[in-house]
């Protein structure tokens, strides 16, 4: 076994690692970036949908944005029953990740692709890469390793509810500037999308992971409808299919040296799935609550990043869990009981718009 000796490890590099690593790299201290894929973001598990906001965050470099979104439409039984301004960017999710990791690099973190974090003895990372088992000692550990996070069970702090998603990129007939989003009772827990990529989209369902038995028959059936209406093509381009954290923010984000962000702290939208934008607020305070536990030598910094995410983020994403608990105990196959939960907890509807404009899709 080798030893390596860094300040901050940063398990996870998407959207919420990288941002975390780059973050504490660029106050001065030591960081290790590590991804057990060798190209994070790529397969692409997401609709690739950001709110023009993220640009208050981070920099968009050339590349990553494919499209401009305008409004948000949204369907419910098959009626069109609102559009929404929701400004905003679709993105290359693979570019746009491999960006991220880039910025974190520039800012001096190391990069370690195709290393797993196996384990974790008091102070040290056990990291699986290149078939040999390396010990990192650290000061703080970062753990932003996605919906079933191996930190979070160092924490004992998991994620225990999913939604599950399957998606398609499908020729698109005509260009548009909307994303829509098509409920019905059949997507228990969950919806159908379409959001535009130029002369593609990304067409998908997404349901309660108990129901994942039946996505397969619900995603064909969506497609077909769309290709019969003319918005379609036939021949699906790619497919991909992922978890969604859907129980809400985990209470415990922050136990000895150890943080979780993004999906790996549940910071997801319980109702819409969204999560990139949330992953990159984690990650720039995680990334200066690190920091500045290592620069001031005191480990009780770490406690001002769950504070901090409680006063940004902490109400609106427990109101959409609540709302999503709700959701899931009134789901209804009753079309006017159906369409009034949707209207209460959607976030299109008069009552849902706080903090909207974070996570519109
Ligand atoms: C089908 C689908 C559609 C979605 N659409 C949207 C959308 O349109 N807009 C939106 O905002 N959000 C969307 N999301 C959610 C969004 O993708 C996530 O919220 C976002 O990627 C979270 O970023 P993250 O950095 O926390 O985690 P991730 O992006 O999941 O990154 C975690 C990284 O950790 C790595 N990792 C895991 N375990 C280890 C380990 N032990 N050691 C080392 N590395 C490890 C993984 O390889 C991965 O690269 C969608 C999700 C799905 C599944």
């Amino acid at each position: 076994m080798s030893k390596w000796h860094y300040d901050v490890v940063v398990v996870g590099a998407g959207p919420a690692g990288a941002t975390a690593a780059e973050t504490a790299a660029r106050m001065g201290v030591r960081v290790l970036l590590l991804d057990s894929k060798t190209r994070p973001g790529t397969p692409v598990q997401c609709a690739e949908y950001v709110p023009t906001a993220v640009k208050r965050y981070i920099r968009l470099k050339p590349g990553c944005v494919v499209q401009r979104i305008d409004s948000l439409r949204t369907f419910i039984n098959d009626q069109l029953v609102s559009t929404l301004a929701a400004p905003g960017y679709m993105l290359d999710r693979a570019v746009f990740d491999s960006s991220l990791v880039q910025q974190a690099r520039e800012a001096g973190a190391e990069f370690w692709p195709g290393a797993k974090a196996a384990a974790r003895t008091d102070r040290e990372v056990v990291v699986r890469r290149n078939g040999q088992e390396v010990k990192i000692a650290c000061k703080v550990i970062i753990g932003a390793d996605g919906p079933r996070s191996t930190v979070g069970q160092w924490m004992d702090s998991q994620n225990q509810s999913f939604m599950i998603g399957l998606q398609y990129r499908m020729p698109l007939c005509e260009p548009q500037s909307s994303t829509d989003v098509y409920f019905c009772p059949q997507y228990r827990g969950g919806y159908a999308w379409l959001f535009p990529k130029g002369d593609t989209a990304n067409a998908g369902v997404g349901v309660n992971l108990n129901f994942k038995h039946v996505i397969q028959e619900l995603l064909r059936d969506f497609l077909k409808g769309m290709t019969t209406r003319g918005i379609l093509g036939e021949t699906p381009l790619d497919s991909t299919a992922g978890l969604i954290p859907v129980g809400g923010p985990l209470p415990v984000i922050h136990r000895d040296n150890m943080l979780l962000v993004g999906d790996a702290a549940g910071h997801t939208h319980a109702v819409t799935g969204g999560g990139i934008m949330s992953a990159i607020i984690d990650g720039k305070l995680a990334g200066q609550a690190a920091a500045k536990a290592v620069l001031h030598n005191d480990l009780s910094r770490l406690a001002e990043y769950p504070e901090q995410w409680r006063s940004l983020l902490g109400r609106f994403l427990g109101r959409a869990a609540r709302q999503r608990e709700e959701c899931d105990r009134n789901w209804t196959c009753d079309p006017e009981k159906f369409a009034n939960l949707i209207k209460r907890t959607w976030i299109s509807f008069p009552g849902n718009l706080e903090g909207r404009e974070l996570h519109a899709n």
